[in-house]
């Protein structure tokens, strides 16, 4: 069972060579992130308040997946107490009915979407285990296969969550070798 750690001293992609940026394609764009948001809040005349910001930000910042809890401890300045946990999830709720950040079901956790998704389209997380970065991929063949298996069985989808745990490319075996 892959349980979300609240370390964030420990890095996952300690670089193998001096000069080489870990993570190579891990990190979310921050900056994109966060400007997509604030033109998607103004065209939309939604407020991306300093709280909804701040969340968005960890999120974004954070090397995987974080939780309500994790945020707290990520948004608490020195000595001062984090965030209220009801503050949070509103600003959570915001963020992912706005499809600024995702849900994890089976980590009860949230990433930053660096993606702008269109209407309807399903994403497949792969988290990875080991080092706990989480890709997003998306296909037309599997949203049609899963909207066939759904048919077959009489059964109108509401909501769609597909999470696949393993191991990531830069974690597995064969990427140590090379
Ligand atoms: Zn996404
Ligand atoms: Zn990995």
């Amino acid at each position: 069972m892959l349980k979300p750690t609240r370390s964030h001293d420990t890095h996952p992609h300690p670089p193998k060579h001096t000069g080489e940026t870990c993570c190579a394609g891990h990190a979310v764009p921050v900056n994109a992130v966060l400007d997509a948001a604030e033109i998607h809040c103004h065209q939309r005349g939604l407020r991306l308040t300093p709280q909804r910001r701040a969340v968005l930000d960890a999120l974004a910042k954070a090397r995987g997946p974080l939780g309500a809890y994790d945020l707290i401890e990520a948004l608490r300045s020195d000595g001062a107490r984090g965030p209220a946990p009801i503050a949070i999830y509103r600003a959570l709720d915001f963020l992912k009915e706005n499809g600024f950040i995702h849900r994890l079901e089976s980590l009860n956790a949230f990433i930053a979407c660096p993606h702008h998704h269109t209407h309807g389209e399903k994403v497949v997380f792969l988290i990875c285990e080991s080092c706990r970065h989480v890709e997003e991929a998306t296909g037309k063949p599997l949203d049609e296969a899963l909207a066939k298996l759904a048919h077959a069985h009489g059964f109108t989808p509401a909501r769609q969550v597909v999470e696949l745990a393993g191991t990531c490319r830069h974690c597995h075996p064969s990427a140590a070798k090379a």
